[in-house]
C-alpha cells in the first residue's frame, strides 16, 4: 500500500502516521522528520533546510525532491510507504508520480486530515515534542504523565522553533497556498479520502481513518469522514 498523508500542520498527520505504522507494515517517511535530523547531525542539507524551516518557508523542491526519492530507494519501501508532509506542492506530487511509476509502484490513497484553521493554531501552539522518538504532546490535551519527559521512552521534550507563534501562521499560510492545489490534484485521479480531524481525540480520528481505509474506492468517488 502506497499511502499519503496529507493536512496542515498540526492536523495529526504524526500521530495518525504512528497508528498506521503499528498497523500495517508501512515505512513511514516524514519530510519534516527526515529535515530535522538532518539538521541535528549538522549535515550540509540539514543547514540548509534549517534557514529556510526556522522562517516557515518551504525548502526548495529540487532539495525535497532528491532527498525524498533518494529515501524511496532503500529496501524497507518494497511493503509499501506512508509519506507524511511530501508531497508539499503539485511539481512534487508530479515528481514522486514519476519516480514510483519507473519502478511499476503508484499511490494507492491519499489521506486528507482536515481540520479548522482556529484549532492549528490552538494545536500547534501548545505542542511538545520527544526528541528521541518524535512523539506529540500538548500542554493542554496531551500532557506527559512526567512534566517535560516522554511517556513512551523517557526522552526529553522540546518545542519545535517553528512552533513559535508567528512562524505558525506563517507555516499555515504557506500550506494553505501550496498544499491546498493538492486536494484537487488527487481527487480528480480518485484518490483523495477526507477524513474530519476537527474536535476529536486522536484515537477518534483513527477510527474514522482505519474505517475509510478499509473500503476500496469505486471510479468518481470521493469519501467524507
Ligand atoms: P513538518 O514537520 O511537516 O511540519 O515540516 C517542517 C518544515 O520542514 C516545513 O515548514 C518546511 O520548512 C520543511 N518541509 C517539510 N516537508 C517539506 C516539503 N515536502 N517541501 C518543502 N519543505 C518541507
Amino acid at each position: 500500500m502506497y499511502l499519503i498523508l496529507l493536512g496542515a500542520p498540526g492536523a495529526g498527520k504524526g500521530t495518525q502516521a504512528a497508528f498506521l505504522s503499528k498497523e500495517m507494515k508501512l515505512a513511514h517517511i516524514a519530510s519534516g522528520d527526515l529535515f530535522r535530523k538532518n539538521a541535528q547531525q549538522g549535515t550540509r542539507l540539514g543547514l540548509l533546510a534549517k534557514t529556510y524551516m526556522d522562517k516557515g518557508a518551504l525548502v526548495p523542491n529540487d532539495i525535497t525532491i532528491s532527498m525524498i526519492l533518494e529515501r524511496l530507494k532503500e529496501p524497507d519501501t518494497g511493503e509499501g510507504i506512508m509519506l507524511d508532509g511530501f508531497p508539499r506542492n503539485i511539481e512534487q506530487a508530479e515528481a514522486l508520480n514519476k519516480a514510483l511509476a519507473e519502478t511499476g509502484r503508484d499511490i494507492d490513497k491519499v489521506v486528507y486530515l482536515k481540520v479548522p484553521e482556529e484549532e492549528l493554531l490552538q494545536r500547534l501552539g501548545g505542542r511538545w515534542i520527544c526528541e528521541k522518538c518524535q512523539t506529540p504532546f500538548h500542554e493542554v490535551t496531551a500532557r506527559p504523565r512526567v512534566p517535560g519527559k516522554c511517556d513512551k521512552c523517557g526522552g526529553r521534550l522540546y518545542q519545535r522553533d517553528d512552533d513559535k507563534p508567528e512562524t505558525i501562521k506563517k507555516r499555515l499560510q504557506e500550506y494553505f497556498r501550496q498544499t491546498q492545489p493538492l486536494i484537487d490534484y488527487y481527487s480528480k485521479r480518485d484518490k483523495l479520502l477526507e477524513i474530519d480531524g476537527g474536535g476529536r481525540t486522536p484515537e477518534g480520528v483513527w477510527v474514522l481513518l482505519k474505517t475509510a481505509l478499509n473500503p476500496p474506492l469505486k471510479k468518481g468517488e470521493k469519501m467524507s469522514f
